[in-house]
């Protein structure tokens, strides 16, 4: 069997203090069986000498009794061989020897009856039959009887044997000793007893030569006697009953008589020696009444000798009856000894184990929670041993719970945690505290990177103002909350005026300047809980929550009016900034964020085109021009589809009022009898991209109408104008929107002119520029529409890449101003110094056009040219230009040579 298999066979604790408990507890069973089976022995021992001691009591008393009989049988043939008839004696002596006879063995019967003595009863029958008037001599009775007492003395001699053996072995053997040495004494005492009436008998009635050894013998068994009696004589001084016994015995007068007869003859034998004549004068002169009285005594001297055995023989046995009695109790003792010490030892055990199996399960158990882990502390109980291994766990279990706590901290990025700063002992404490630490920082690192994001995602880097998705959240927070509380909110959108030529002629450094410096300003201005952001650009946007209605809000907009307007120190220049505020009001939830900040910007820019530094609210007349607006912005849209859209073309003379080129205006048929001007539309179509198509097909059309004029020798050649609008300037498709067209219609790009107003160019100068100069690269002409009316400096012009410069009409109305005057003329000279082309717009007199042509302007539009005209009316009206050029040509000829 191999080790492992072993191992698996190992038993349990259970089974283990079992099978320990077990082994004293064999002992125990083994000794105690051991002690009970010696006790059981003793216990049989004693029944054993229980037994033999009545058997030897008994045959004591059956050879007593037999002794007793012998005599009397040897006395009824001795009577009988003197021819005495056993009737005369009887008379005599009263001694009925028959009666004596069957005294005897009616005695001797009973104590057969009792007896299992079969060789005995043999014997004593052939004796007895010898016992009748013509039976055997007495001396052949007399070797009969012996042979009988033999065989009883066999018994009695084999029962002392047995009962020496017996309390050899016995456990106490000191008091079964003495009632056993007592027993043997009696039945020595009365084996003497017997042996001196047969000498003393022998020696009173016998002659002759036998005589002297009866004599002998009688001296030696009356020593004999006298010795076990001073024996017993030890043994009496301790034993009350054989005491009391021998009390009776010595006292009864048969004994007393017996020994004194006894002792008479020994003194005379002593005195005349064993020869000597019989007391009685040799047999002869025998005093019948006395000598049976001797003999009668004498018998009764060794029936009560062998009644002594009684008195031992209960001694014995009451001794054995002890032995037993203390054999049964010992071997009670043993068994409840051995049962309580087996059950101790088992309850030991089991207690033991309860001890020790308990925690130990407990800890099991808690193992395999920690298994699925549950981290459950366990109790720390049971032996020593037991209590180190939970402690152990609990240790074990503890620092799990401290690495649990701390990665829960960590899970819920608790980094303040107190349960971080705990350490478990050893390396996994350690390797834990790194990890932990390690964690910590890197959830604090992207916890403050994950704030940085969302600060920047939320604000604009440049003012760290709220930006445009963060300023619409707090708008539809606010909004919500507008629902809830009626109170009113206001919006104020804020644009900064100009700002794009700031950036433009100053750089972007003074922009972002500028943009801080305004950020900083309108967020001095507002209140406290109010919100400011910036939407991108130079848009800004005040969330103003609550207002108490209008007059609130355009309390805070002036005031941000006024903040913003202080000057700003960039480089050496000092800038003047404006802002235009728009300001819509939500007295109810119904807005979007989207709605009401349209609204503002609606504002704003109506702000921006009455004019700047202003501040515009979004009412009921702004909304329902919005609503007009969208409604153009749909038609238009559909118009542009169904070809509603038409051209003009107004015509553009030289000094000499030849026409030199037209310019493309469109109209829109909007329904058959009104035909609609651009500043009904094209306003609306610039806020969309809708405008870029309205271009589009304005290009379209106007090389079309070139390529249709080629066939008419007066347009063949024309250079025509469109307008081109600030958002088509912006777009990438611009190049391709302004050549295809001319390409496809084979017309050469430099007979188009694109007319850019000022204001557009400014709006991105840089991209503008660089898409002007991609044009004229291509050939393309570039005017400048409503020149004047922007910011452009003069000085600023030479960096437009422009061949014409047209001034605004606004300024040749004026002409009569002085200072417009001048301002045209300063235009007119800067911009032949920079090589360009200058139309004056709206010449609608012969006066103006006389006036601008002495200022020095190399062409003239308006209406004292020509008003606009469909296309099939441009041939005519360029032939009646001519001809009146020739009529007046005449006219001056005509002056000059009749001047
Ligand atoms: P603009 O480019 O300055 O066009 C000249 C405008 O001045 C035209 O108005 C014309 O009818 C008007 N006009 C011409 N001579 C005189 C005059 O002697 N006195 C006065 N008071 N006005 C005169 P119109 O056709 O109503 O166009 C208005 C504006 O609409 C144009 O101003 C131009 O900016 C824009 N526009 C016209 N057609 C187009 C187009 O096809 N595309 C784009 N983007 N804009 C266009
Ligand atoms: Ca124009
Ligand atoms: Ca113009």
């Amino acid at each position: 069997m191999s080790v492992g298999r072993l191992r698996r066979f190992a038993p349990g604790v259970r089974a283990s203090l079992v099978g320990v408990a077990l082994v004293p507890v064999a002992g125990v069973a083994l000794v105690s069986a051991d002690l009970i089976a010696d006790a059981s022995r003793q216990a049989d021992r004693a029944d054993a000498i229980t037994g033999t001691t009545t058997a030897l009591n008994d045959a004591i008393r059956l050879e007593s009794e037999i002794t007793v009989e012998s005599y009397a049988a040897n006395a009824y043939a001795s009577v009988a061989e003197r021819g005495i008839p056993v009737e005369v004696v009887a008379q005599l002596t009263e001694l009925d020897l028959e009666a004596q006879f069957g005294e005897a063995t009616a005695r001797v019967d009973q104590l057969l009856d009792a007896a299992d003595f079969d060789d005995t009863e043999r014997l004593l029958a052939r004796a007895r039959g010898l016992v009748r008037p013509d039976g055997g001599d007495s001396e052949s009775i007399g070797a009969a009887y012996g042979s009988v007492g033999d065989s009883v003395g066999e018994h009695v001699h084999r029962g002392l044997r047995t009962l020496d053996l017996l309390a050899a072995g016995a456990s106490d053997a000191e008091e079964l000793t003495r009632g056993l040495r007592a027993l043997e004494l009696a039945d020595h005492l009365r084996e003497d007893v017997a042996a001196m009436t047969e000498s003393f008998f022998r020696v009173r009635f016998v002659d002759g030569p036998g005589r002297r050894l009866h004599a002998a013998r009688l001296l030696r068994d009356g020593a004999r006697y006298e010795q076990h009696l001073a024996e017993l004589g030890v043994l009496i001084d301790s034993d009350e009953e054989l005491a009391q016994r021998w009390e009776r015995i010595s006292a009864d007068p048969a004994v007393s008589a017996f020994f004194d007869r006894v002792d008479e003859l020994t003194d005379s034998l002593v005195a005349t020696g064993a020869d000597g004549a019989t007391p009685e004068g040799g047999g002869t002169e025998v005093d019948i009444a006395s000598e049976t009285q001797g003999f009668l005594d004498s018998l009764r001297t060794i029936t009560l000798h062998a009644e002594l055995a009684d008195a031992a023989a209960s001694e014995v046995s009451a001794a054995a009856e002890q032995m037993r009695a203390d054999a049964n109790a010992s071997k009670r003792q043993t068994t409840t000894l051995a049962v309580a010490m087996g059950a101790a030892a088992l309850i030991a055990a089991a207690v033991a184990s309860w001890w020790i199996i308990r925690p130990l399960r407990r800890m099991g158990e808690s193992v395999g929670r920690l298994r699925q882990g549950h981290l459950d502390r366990v109790r720390e109980a049971g032996p020593n041993e037991v209590r180190d291994v939970a402690r152990a766990l609990n240790e074990a279990v503890d620092h799990l719970t401290l690495a649990q706590g701390q990665a829960m901290a960590l899970a819920e990025a608790d980094l303040d945690s107190p349960v971080l700063a705990q350490e478990a002992p050893g390396r996994l404490g350690e390797s834990l505290q790194r990890a932990v630490g390690a964690l910590a920082r890197s959830l604090a690192e992207r916890e403050e990177f994950r704030q940085r994001l969302a600060h920047e995602a939320a604000h604009d880097g440049l003012t760290g103002l709220s930006n445009r998705s963060s300023t619409m959240a707090h708008l539809s927070q606010s909004l919500a909350r507008v629902r809830r509380t009626h109170h009113d909110l206001a919006v104020l959108f804020i644009d900064i005026d100009g700002f794009k030529s700031v950036n433009d002629q100053h750089g972007h450094a003074a922009g972002d300047r500028v943009l801080r410096t305004m950020a900083t300003r309108i967020s001095e201005s507002i209140r406290h809980g109010d919100q400011l952001g910036r939407l991108g650009g130079d848009e800004f946007v005040v969330i103003a929550e609550p207002v108490s209605g209008l007059h609130d809000a355009l309390a805070l907009a002036e005031r941000i009016l006024e903040t913003t307007s202080v000057p700003i120190q960039v480089g050496q220049t000092e800038l003047v900034p404006s802002v235009s505020i728009g300001v819509a009001i939500a007295g109810d939830g119904d807005l979007t964020p989207d709605e009401i900040l349209r609204d503002a910007d609606l504002a704003v820019y109506k702000a921006k085109s009455a004019g700047r530094a202003r501040i515009e609210v979004c009412d009921e007349g702004l909304k329902t021009e919005l609503a007009h607006r969208l409604q153009v912005e749909r038609s238009l849209r559909q118009g542009i589809d169904n070809d509603e859209l038409e051209l003009v073309f107004q015509p553009i003379a030289d000094r000499n009022a030849l026409a030199v080129a037209a310019e493309a205006l469109v109209r829109w048929r909007r329904n058959p009898e009104a035909l609609q001007r651009p500043a009904d539309f094209i306003p609306v179509a610039e806020r969309t991209d809708l405008i870029i198509d309205v271009d589009r097909w304005v290009l379209a059309r106007a090389a079309e109408q070139m390529s249709a004029w080629a066939s008419e020798p007066e347009l063949a050649t024309l250079p025509v104008a469109v307008n081109l609008s600030a958002r088509h300037l912006g777009a990438r498709t611009l190049v391709a929107d302004v050549l295809g067209p001319l390409e496809s219609n084979g017309i050469d790009p430099s007979r188009l002119i694109v007319e850019i107003t000022e204001s557009a160019l400014l709006d991105d100068f840089e991209r503008a520029g660089r898409a002007l100069a991609e044009l004229r690269r291509h050939g393309v002409q570039v005017a400048i529409d409503d020149f004047g009316t922007g910011y452009t400096s003069l000085s600023h012009l030479r960096l437009l890449p422009v061949d014409v410069l047209k001034i605004d009409r606004s300024f040749i109305h004026n002409l009569d101003n002085a200072d417009d005057r001048s301002l045209v003329r300063l235009i007119i000279e800067t911009g032949h110094l920079l090589g360009m082309t200058i139309t004056a717009e709206g010449v609608e007199t012969p006066r103006q056009a006389r006036e601008l042509c002495a200022l020095g302007a190399d062409r003239l539009q308006g209406y004292v040219v020509g008003r606009p005209l469909p296309a099939t009316e441009v041939s005519a009206a360029v032939r009646r230009l001519a001809q009146m050029r020739m009529a007046a040509s005449k006219v001056e000829a005509t002056s000059t040579t009749s001047g």
